[in-house]
């Protein structure tokens, strides 16, 4: 059966979400980390780029400075020892001069502050340049024009210097800065990311446990609708049993269905019914399954621990370990012994054999419709019991045993119609006791009896299978004997009689004195034509014979003749 899907639960459904979610929040984190990265890295290259401008300015106001001192040495080495390499060296050094002072005029000309400090600079410049060619005068002249102009120097480096300083001064902060940025913008990122992370690991843990419920749940449902099967399957085989024991007649039929049934119950076991027979001494076995038991046949009622306890009794190793004694041989490990009753009447028992541990809890799980197999086979057995109890009540004579008056007029009947279809005869033999009253009145009612029930036993053995005894009142019997001609009826009578004149009683210890009988023989259809005529022509027949003198046969025909 397909089972249906289960409702997503909001864990679940927030995966997908939050997994976008994780995703932009990453992705965003680290491009905002990126920018603002790449951003205090142009903050820092411009910073450095001012410094190193501020450098430059440095260097060549530092070559001015060399400059000027070169002239100032040259001119004042001329002084001393006029040479005109001397001159020629100033000049140099003043035409270096006027060149870095371009220079320093293109790096400085986006600065008001410096580039006015260059004005003097190029009056220096001019003023040095008339010093050289004025070269031949007094050395007193020459001073101040040089200090002017290492003044004017002096005053650009220490603006440069100071504009250095504060240049450094914010290249470092906006290291610092830019390092705290990046140390919170990544920390900010991971804390995100982590975040996210931690609600998608929820959400998939959330998903695991879920998904581990629904499995469970699954298989419980799995496992319930396996025992609904099964319980179906048990169902319908119980069904299917009831039906068949309906159409048993005889208990035997019941026991050999049921064995099929309890083999079909319980697949891999071998197993038997046994029957209490009459005498309630043995339990024999009718029916069985599976391989051969080794079970015995037939065994004493106490023999099994099912039957005395009268409930089912396990035999398993570490659980009861006691045995029935209906073994042949060494008894298995594994049995199931359970007692059949039914109206408060046992009936016999089913034992039930089992090869493993395994099977035998097999079995002990399928212990109710077992019972139930069971229940149904008991109370079959007991009614067909009963009903053969009822029937046997119905056409026999209880206290001969001999079929009764009601049985021999239907028995009668049939005998002669089928004799008319076969173109056959039938003998009939009406058989009274001589003097049986007296009899009675001599030992009492009780001897009587004994001696009736003797008598009849002794009558049912000396006649055929076919035919048909029966009591017909008081101390009289009916023989029905198809097939017979009257002279070998007459011989079957005259042999009756003899057994009952050879029969000899003792009653509480006393010998009873011998009893005769008379017997009438009538032949369908040569001593009429209906049942009635025939039974007749037999009565008139005994009568005759008592009128004879008793203890002898005569024939429906000699009366005729007679
Ligand atoms: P007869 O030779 O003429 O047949 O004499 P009888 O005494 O046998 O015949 P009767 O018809 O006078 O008596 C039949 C006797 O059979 C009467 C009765 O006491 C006895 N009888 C009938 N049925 C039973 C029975 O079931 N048990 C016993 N003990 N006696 C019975
Ligand atoms: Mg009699
Ligand atoms: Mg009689």
């Amino acid at each position: 059966m397909p089972l249906a899907p289960p409702n997503p639960s909001p864990g679940k459904t927030r995966a997908i979400p939050l997994l976008l979610l994780a995703a932009l929040g990453t992705c965003f984190c680290i491009g905002t980390a990126g920018w603002l990265h790449y951003a205090a890295a142009a903050r820092l290259n411009q910073s450095r780029d001012w410094v190193e401008h501020s450098q430059n300015v440095l260097f060549t106001l530092q070559s001015l400075g060399q400059r000027v001192d070169r002239i100032e040495a040259a001119l004042r080495i001329y002084r001393l020892n006029p040479s005109t390499a001397e001159l020629r060296l100033a000049s140099s050094n003043q035409v270096s001069f006027n060149t870095d002072v371009l220079h320093l005029r293109s790096l400085v000309q986006d600065n008001p502050r410096q580039s006015a400090q260059l004005a003097s600079l190029s009056t220096c410049s001019s003023s040095l340049g008339q010093l050289i060619g004025n070269a031949d005068q007094d050395m007193h002249l020459l001073i101040p024009d040089v200090q002017q102009c290492r003044e004017v120097l002096a005053t650009l480096v220490e603006v440069e210097r100071e504009m250095l300083e504060n240049r450094t001064e914010t290249t470092r902060r906006g290291a610092a800065h830019s390092l705290e940025l990046s140390v919170v913008v990544t920390s900010l990122s991971i804390a995100v990311v982590l975040t996210l992370f931690g609600f998608l690991l929820r959400d998939t843990i959330r998903r695991r446990r879920d998904e581990f419920q629904l499995y469970e749940a699954n298989e419980k449902l799995a496992s319930t609708i396996r025992a609904l099967e099964r319980q179906m399957r048990e169902s319908s085989l119980v069904t299917s049993f009831r039906d068949e024991l309906q159409l048993c007649v005889k208990p035997l039929q019941t026991q050999q269905c049921a064995a099929r049934y309890f083999e079909q119950l319980m697949p891999g076991t071998s197993g038997s019914i046994h029957i209490i027979n009459n005498s309630r001494h043995v339990a024999e076995s009718t029916a069985s399954w599976g391989s051969s038991t080794a079970a015995l046949e037939s065994f004493p009622l106490d023999a099994c621990c099912g039957l005395r306890s009268g409930r089912p009794r396990w035999r398993r190793p570490a659980r009861s370990e006691v045995h029935c004694s209906h073994f042949n041989g060494t008894p298995p490990e594994c049995y199931l012994c359970l007692p059949l009753a039914a109206y408060g009447d046992t009936l016999g028992s089913l034992y039930i054999e089992c090869s493993s541990t395994g099977i035998a809890a097999m079995v002990d799980a399928k212990m109710s419709r077992l019972q139930e197999l069971v229940e149904l086979t008991s109370i079959s057995i007991a009614g067909l019991n009963l009903r053969s109890r009822l029937e046997h009540q119905s056409i026999r004579d209880s206290l001969t045993g001999l079929f009764n008056r009601h049985f021999m007029e239907i028995a009668l009947d049939r005998e002669i119609g089928r004799a008319l279809r076969q173109q056959k005869s039938v003998a009939i033999l009406m058989l009274d006791l001589d003097h049986f009253k007296q009899f009675n009145d001599t030992y009492g009612h009780e001897a009587g009896d004994v001696v009736l029930r003797e008598i009849a036993s002794a009558l049912r053995d000396s006649v055929r299978s076919e035919d048909i005894l029966c009591r017909y009142g008081g101390e009289e019997l009916v023989a029905i004997m198809p097939e017979l001609s009257l002279e070998a009826a007459m011989d079957r009578a005259e042999f009756l009689r003899d057994v009952v004149s050879n029969i000899h009683i003792r009653n509480r210890g006393e010998i009873l004195r011998d009893v005769s009988m008379s017997v009438g023989v009538a032949i369908y259809p040569q001593h009429g034509e209906r049942a009635e005529d025939v039974m007749r022509a037999a009565d008139r027949a005994l009568y005759e014979a008592k009128h004879r003198g008793r203890n002898r046969v005569i024939a429906a025909e000699a009366l005729l003749l007679s």
